[in-house]
């Protein structure tokens, strides 16, 4: 069974991130979610709140049998703790490219075994990040074409936000 993970901040999940996952579970047997810590990134939600959204997230969108868990350690040994062949990461435009070519060989010089496989996203979820939907629903603005039902209500509930936010 050729079973991979895909872990990520996810703060919050997005339709791409959720299109990663729709595109690596057709390649590989098993797939699991790992929530993350990123020290270069101060996040919004914890990680049992992000947890809990992607969990809500799939089961809004119809995926099934995507385990998620949450995990604070060296990514590579949680990858080999799972027993899996593969890190799967998503690709939007080329400013992903450093950072994550700089992320897969440092995981591969750590376990050669463990190989990273990126997917490519949607062309219509190319510019689309957590930050930026966290930035647009800060102020107000509707996100609803970039994220699950579950997640805008979270962002509200965070910013306190329903309305337009004009405010005089
Ligand atoms: P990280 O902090 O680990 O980069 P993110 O939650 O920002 O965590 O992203 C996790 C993975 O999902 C990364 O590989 C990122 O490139 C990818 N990703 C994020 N947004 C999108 C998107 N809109 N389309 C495709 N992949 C995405």
């Amino acid at each position: 069974m050729r079973a991979a993970l895909y872990p990520g901040s996810f703060d919050p999940i997005t339709y791409g991130h959720l299109d990663i996952v729709r595109r690596a579970r057709k390649v590989f047997d098993k797939l699991t979610i790992a929530v993350v810590e990123n020290p270069r990134k101060e996040a919004l939600f914890s990680p049992e709140e992000r947890r809990g959204l992607v969990e809500q997230a799939l089961q809004e969108e119809g995926i099934g049998d995507v385990p998620v868990i949450t995990y604070s350690g060296l990514l590579i040994e949680c990858a080999k703790r799972l027993g899996v062949v593969a890190i799967v990461r998503g690709l939007r435009a080329t400013s992903d490219f450093d950072y994550e070519f700089q992320m897969a060989l440092t995981n591969r010089d750590l376990d050669s075994d463990i190989e990273t496989v990126f997917f490519m996203t949607a062309g219509r979820f190319s510019f689309l990040s957590s930050s930026i939907v966290k930035e647009v629903k800060r102020y107000g603005g509707d996100v609803s074409k970039f994220v699950p039902r579950c997640v805008e209500r979270a962002l509200e509930e965070k910013f306190n936000t329903k309305g337009s936010g004009l405010y005089f």
